[in-house]
């Protein structure tokens, strides 16, 4: 598809449906389109046609009076197969998410508990001076002196630029002092992550109704 005129590439939000065979319901698969310009895939349409109502589109009913040579329409092919790929590698991604944010929240309690046994008070005096520390070191949008290193390179998801930009651990070099560091870094990836889901899947939800979406390249 790309040609020596080609534009940028623009990601477009696209349902099944968008690609779809009306009579099969699903992914068109070799798509054959008819002179009335509607497509479907050419086994729906042979088996259709093999049981009455020859050569007439199921959509618009314009018939013919002989039969028609049925060829791919590629251009529908390439996109129902960019679209397949687009499907499985939001599938993973989604996926990928849900395994990390389990993780997370794994790590958060082993961390607690942890915490509990060595009977550290959660918000004792060193930690409420490097909570405010923190703050006040942390603007939007800016990154502690830790982070950062993963969120450096401009993806196409925005959002998810500075979902690793954690704030690195500097307030107490005693391994109570650090555990507690560590709980608060875990929590911030844990709700960086829930923001993050949730405002995607809010959005997916409002573009697509209950389809499931894929982004495409065009
Ligand atoms: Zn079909
Ligand atoms: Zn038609």
């Amino acid at each position: 598809m790309a040609g020596p005129d080609s534009g940028p590439a623009i990601p477009v939000w696209l349902a099944e449906d968008d690609l779809g065979c009306i009579i099969c319901q699903e992914l068109l698969a070799w798509p054959a389109t008819l002179p009335c310009g509607h497509s479907f895939c050419r086994k729906c349409l042979m088996g259709l046609w093999s049981s009455g109502r020859r050569w007439s589109c199921p959509t618009c009913r314009e018939g013919a009076a002989q039969p028609l040579e049925l060829r791919k329409n590629t251009m529908l092919q390439d996109l129902a197969d960019k679209y397949s790929r687009a499907v499985e590698a939001h599938k993973s991604i989604a996926e990928v998410g849900r395994e990390l944010a389990e993780l997370v929240e794994q790590l958060v309690d082993i961390v607690r508990s942890l915490q509990r046994q060595r009977h550290i008070p959660e918000s004792g005096a060193d930690n409420q001076v490097s909570i405010l520390a923190e703050v006040g070191s942390s603007g939007r949008g800016r990154e502690g002196p830790g982070g950062g290193a993963m969120g450096s390179s401009p993806g196409p998801r925005g959002s998810n630029v500075n979902m690793f930009a954690v704030k690195g651990s500097m307030t107490s070099d005693t391994p109570d002092g650090k555990m507690g560091d560590i709980l608060r870094d875990l929590e911030e990836i844990q709700e960086k992550l829930r923001e993050n889901f949730t405002w995607k899947e809010a959005l997916e939800e409002q573009m697509q109704g209950s389809q499931s979406p894929a982004a495409l390249s065009l």
